[in-house]
Order: C-alpha cells, then structure tokens, then sequence
C-alpha cells in the first residue's frame, strides 16, 4: 500500500475537517483520566500498519492496568456499527461479518476476560474507509452508532461498560512521508452535534506537516 495512493482531495477534506473538529474541541488531548478503565480494555483499531504502533504505544503508555485485548479489523471501531459500509465484506466469493468477528471477540473479552471498557478507534487516512467511500464525517458517525449499540449489548443494571470513541491522525506530507501523528479522545456529545451541522467549505490542498506542528505525538514521548 502506497500513501500516495490517496486522492489529495480525500487528504485535504479529512485534514480540514480534522483541524475544524479539534479546533471545536470535539476531538480532545489524551490522559489517564479519558482512559476510564474498569478491569481491563478492549481496543478495536483498524489493522494499517502505518498508524498502529503508535496508537498502541499511546494507548498503552495511558493504560493503568495494561491489560488491553486488541481486536483488530479494517476499519478498526468504525466496522462495528451495523450501519457501517464496513460492517459486512466480500471475500473469495463469499460474505465476511466484519461486525459480528468484532463481536465474537468483545463477547469473550466481556463475558469470559470480565473487561468492562471498550475503545473503538477510528482513524486518517485509513485505507479501508476510503476503499469503502467513507470520508472522516462517515467514519464519525459510524464510531457514534458503533458504540451506541455495545452500549445497548453490554451495559447491565449497576455495572460499568464503558465505551470510548478514540481517533488517530497521521499527516501524509506531500513527499509521501509521514508528518505528526496524534491520538484523540472524541466527544461523543459534541461529534453528534457536529454532524448534524453541513460539511465546511475546505481548501482543496493537502495541509502542511508544520500547519501541525504544536500537535505532535512522537514515539518518543511516550
Ligand atoms: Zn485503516
């Protein structure tokens, strides 16, 4: 997979809507504190191996219990919701419940591993989600509705099931390398108010890395 293989106008409209999303404090600095833990974390990125080992290293740096069940598919947390374009993909032929994997898995780590929080990451540019033809505002609202129904799976009468919307923003300089890269924790209250407004007019080229410059999250700091 070649970064260069993204459209610069896929680029420019996610990056512009990123910056506005963060800008508005929808999508927020990661702590401890917004990785709510209850006895363990399951974490559902997308599979890319040009974000995963920062976001792992991230996320695993803010664990308190560093006990952290990773369940990986494309798409990461946005192929959970059921509304998802993700949700369901043809493989040999055949019909592959992106979805219902996800679920097997969270079932075991709920019901067998007693973990009660869930992350579900989404993250830019993600090759899957463009494959599919999603751009960043349908990768929100596939997080949002994803975690509306684990909510409605696994929360039980006077136990915790937390559900946290993360996303990770890598920037693709124009010389196909890879610029800043940073986790957020997403709001869900403000995302869903964000997509109800229409889509900014954005520029159609791609941001600088130095645009970005205050908002990098280098291996190192971890
Ligand atoms: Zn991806």
């Amino acid at each position: 997979m070649e970064p260069s293989s993204f459209p610069p106008v896929y680029l420019a409209e996610g990056y512009a809507t990123l910056r506005d999303l963060r800008d508005r404090k929808v999508l927020q600095d990661t702590d401890r504190d917004s990785l709510r833990e209850y006895n363990g974390g399951a974490m559902v990125p997308c599979l890319d191996a040009n974000h995963f080992e920062d976001l792992y290293l991230h996320h695993a740096k803010l664990s308190a219990s560093r006990r952290l069940a990773p369940i990986t598919r494309p798409g990461g947390g946005v192929c959970v919701a059921s509304t998802s374009p993700l949700a369901v993909a043809e493989c040999d032929g055949q019909l592959v419940n992106e979805r219902l994997s996800v679920l097997r898995s969270m079932d075991v780590a709920v019901h067998h591993l007693g973990i009660r929080s869930c992350y579900l990451y989404g993250h830019f540019p993600c090759k899957a989600c463009w494959l599919a033809g999603m751009n960043v505002r349908d990768q929100f609202q596939a997080l949002v509705d994803a975690k509306a129904e684990l909510k409605e799976r696994y929360e039980e009468p006077n136990k915790h099931f937390v559900v946290a919307l993360m996303f990770h923003r890598a920037i693709l300089n124009k010389d196909d390398t890879w610029g800043p890269r940073k986790t957020y924790h997403v709001k869900r209250e403000l995302v869903v108010e964000y997509l109800k407004t229409p889509p900014p007019p954005y520029v159609a080229v791609p941001m600088a890395a130095d645009e970005w410059s205050t908002d990098v999250q280098s291996l190192t700091d971890h």
